[in-house]
């Protein structure tokens, strides 16, 4: 494995005082990852450096053609004061996945999950210790070719940031309202919607928009073929339980394969529970729901973990759940989740990397 050089701050910054109001992705730690891909060279010079303003060419391929793809994470500070990341390898695992979909260099997962590691101890006084909160890390990698033509890149750079992010919900679990989305969709098949990349999301702001202008949090995106198979919730993965049984749109190349939905899927089928992967309509739902076989449904993904879903509007129809009240298995689910990555439940899936 190549070796990662490290070069300290001279300045460390000052860190956010409150800790009950560092919200999500505002503050950044004193240092940064960085490796470069250059054709012929291959990944190259993995370093530790000073958090910083990176220098581009205004020609940069990625600020033109979105060559760039990304992933999520937390590190945890548990109350025996351990740090612990919730299964990274499976990130970077994806981080790999969504780079093919990209024509983007794979990765040395091993070193990267290294890299990781290492710059959460080095930056490890950033994580915050109030309930709820968490270190949030950024891997991502994007095309730096100085050149305006559209073409696969053959100059990179990746890099890991971290940021202290609070409670996601300082208030408690609260259901949010949810827009059937039928105009605008996510993504296709044979697109890149189960790639973590960029365009995804800069494609979904206008319906998000749109919604949160309606008066909703969040839209629930159908496929894009017939507007008929239910696929997310905003960027989370959706469950839905009906008749004491559990389902969620099967991966079928439009979904991108949340680690939390694979996670809360292994501990609801450890309860006895039964989960389905399948195809899911919006007609269906709304039957299930007239008919009161509809209890619980809820998002996942690692933001937020669970969000549980109050109601759901799909044109003219609208469907409350549970009273608009967070549901049992929601509820049990989140405790289960935030319980292993925090440390205060055991871990009986060996998910958790101590540092
Ligand atoms: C990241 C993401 C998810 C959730 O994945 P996790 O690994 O659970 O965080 C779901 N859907 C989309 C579109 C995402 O970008």
């Amino acid at each position: 494995m190549q070796k990662i050089a490290l070069e300290m701050t001279k300045n460390p910054r000052q860190k956010p005082l409150d800790q009950n109001n560092l919200g999500f992705g505002r503050y950044y730690t004193d240092h940064m990852f960085l490796m470069n891909y250059d054709e012929g060279q291959g990944w190259h010079s993995p370093r530790i450096v000073p958090y910083g303003p990176i220098s581009l060419e205004p020609s940069a391929m990625c600020l033109h053609y979105a060559q760039e793809v990304f992933e999520g994470l937390k590190a945890y500070r548990a109350k025996d004061g351990s740090i612990r990341l919730f299964r990274p390898d499976r990130n970077m695992a994806r981080l790999n996945i969504s780079n093919e979909r990209l024509c983007i260099p794979q990765i040395d997962e091993e070193l990267a999950l290294e890299a990781l590691k290492k710059l959460v101890k080095i930056d490890q006084d950033w994580i915050p210790t109030a309930e709820g909160t968490s270190l949030y890390i950024r891997p991502f990698i994007f095309a730096v070719d100085p050149h305006v033509g559209v073409h696969p890149a053959n100059h990179l750079i990746f890099c890991i940031i971290l940021s202290p992010v609070g409670a996601y919900y300082p208030e408690g679990l609260n259901p949010v309202k949810i827009y059937v989305e039928e105009n605008y969709v996510r993504a296709v098949k044979g697109g890149t919607g189960f790639a973590k990349t960029g365009g995804n999301y800069a494609s979904s702001l206008k319906a998000q928009d749109e919604a949160a202008a309606a008066g909703y949090t969040q839209v629930l995106w159908l496929d894009g073929i017939e507007r008929k198979y239910i696929e997310e919730v905003g960027t989370m993965n959706v469950f839905f339980v009906i008749d004491g049984e559990i389902v969620t749109p099967a991966i079928q190349g439009s979904i991108l394969e949340g680690i939390t939905r694979m996670s809360a899927m292994e501990i609801l089928r450890s309860w006895g529970l039964q989960v389905h992967e399948r195809p899911i309509s919006i007609q269906e739902l709304a039957q299930a729901s007239d008919q009161g076989r509809l209890s619980e449904a809820f998002g996942t993904g690692t933001a937020a973990v669970i969000s549980p879903i109050g109601e759901l509007k799909w044109g003219d129809k609208l469907m409350v759940l549970n009273n608009g009240e967070i549901g049992q298995i929601s509820q049990k689910l989140y405790d289960s989740l935030t319980g292993i990555q925090w440390g205060s439940l055991p871990d009986e899936f060996g998910w958790t990397v101590k540092l």
